[in-house]
């Protein structure tokens, strides 16, 4: 190895993630893997020949991880530019009209889709995992400098639309990345068979989990707004049976859907007994604090995830639910709703918890020996002077800090 290949990053603050925070810390890098993280004077002992490259006033972290994206909805900005004025169904049926009168795919759609990749990939997102059935987010995974993790959706909750999905789904290439919707759009036959493909295949597999209250009561009781949207819309054929007890999480269980591999987006209403259930199969979570906030479904039980031990992953979701798509805005919301929840926890769920929702944790979320050299370079104010004081800058402010991205 020659040594002058070798480069140590220093800062005021290194952010592994992993461990306590290092003041007057580095990492050691070479082609793009890193080699150590420790603090600056022993890297430099270690690594003698090595270039150094300064980043004084500022805290080096992992780059962050944005766990839930809809690229091809960014066009329908408008929806999500004054406050919303109607229900969750009355939201998608806005969607639907404005998609219908702008055009799912094409330079409009395109473009914008383009525009929010490349935003994602400025304010720090190393890894993107994007959702959607038109094929844009697949053609921009090549050009993302990151990593953009494309997933096909799969939806039709009528009989009828089944054997056309399954005949899709059986064509669809190993390396493809499929996911169903949501329990209210999607057959329950159709979401096994996802589910099942996934496993067979080691892929993530993310859905659309009790986002509207609603969706519960569609599972418990088979009526109630969501019904009465999907009987409107001409899909409710009176084929789905309803539980008549228990909600989202128990029907996934009855599904077979639940595994470490599934990941339950939003997942706001779920009882305590669910949420066992999630950590006991080892579930993981995307939570989305803005798009939730903007469509008013709820706020999810975060506290209660972690103290299951479930490190939930971060979303922004999509522009259609949510004015501003930024992972940092994602932190600082979550840290307004939930007081009891701490900015270094806030912190982990934004890198970590994201990398290991998708299943990428061996090579990105946090520092570490092996892992890949993708870094934030934040400049701090001077008053950061304790890890308490550090995490709490980054949670509250990092969305105004003009950071550098650090990728070999
Ligand atoms: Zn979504």
């Amino acid at each position: 190895m020659a040594p002058d290949s070798i480069r140590i990053h220093s800062a005021a603050w290194v952010v592994p993630v992993d461990g306590a925070p290092i003041r007057n810390g580095g990492v050691a890098e070479k082609d793009g893997m890193l080699l150590e993280v420790g603090e600056t004077a022993r890297l430099g002992r270690q690594y003698p020949g090595a270039t150094v490259n300064e980043h004084r006033r500022m805290a080096l972290t992992p780059a962050l991880v944005n766990a839930h994206i809809h690229l091809e909805l960014s066009h329908l900005a408008a929806l999500a530019a004054s406050p919303l004025d109607t229900a969750f169904t009355g939201w998608i049926n806005r969607l639907l009209q404005l998609r219908d009168r702008l055009g799912a795919t094409g330079e409009l759609a395109e473009q914008a889709a383009r525009r929010i990749a490349e935003n994602q990939y400025r304010s720090g997102i190393g890894l993107l995992a994007d959702i959607g059935n038109t094929g844009i987010g697949r053609s921009l995974a090549a050009s993302f400098p990151g990593q953009l993790l494309p997933f096909a959706e799969y939806l039709g909750l009528a009989e009828r639309s089944l054997a056309k999905n399954m005949q899709r789904l059986a064509q669809e290439d190993d390396a493809a990345l499929c996911s169903g919707h949501a329990p209210y759009s999607t057959h329950p036959r159709l979401l096994r068979r996802l589910k099942e493909r996934a496993r067979t295949l080691g892929h993530v597999f993310p859905i659309h989990t009790a986002e509207p209250a609603a969706e519960g009561e569609m599972i418990r009781e088979g009526r109630g707004e969501m019904v009465e949207f999907i009987r409107q819309r001409g899909f409710w054929d009176g084929s789905f049976v309803p539980r008549g007890s228990g909600g989202t999480i128990h029907y996934f269980r009855d599904l077979g859907l639940l595994d470490s591999r599934t990941l339950c987006i939003h997942a706001i209403h779920v009882t305590d007994e669910e949420i066992r259930i999630m950590a006991g199969e080892g579930v993981k979570v995307c939570l989305c604090p803005g798009s939730n906030q903007f469509l008013r479904t709820g706020t999810p039980p975060v506290r209660a995830y972690l103290d299951h031990g479930m490190l939930p992953a971060l979303g922004t979701d999509s522009s259609a639910s949510n004015p501003r798509l930024s992972l940092w805005r994602e932190m600082r919301l979550l840290a307004m709703a939930h007081p009891a929840v701490q900015a270094a926890e806030i912190f982990r769920m934004a890198t970590l918890g994201g990398a290991q929702a998708l299943g990428m944790d061996r090579h990105l979320g946090t520092l570490a020996a092996g892992k890949k050299a993708d870094l934030l370079a934040v400049p701090l104010p001077e008053d950061v002077e304790n890890e308490e004081q550090l995490y709490r800058f980054l949670v509250e402010h990092g969305e105004q800090a003009e950071l550098d991205r650090i990728l070999q």
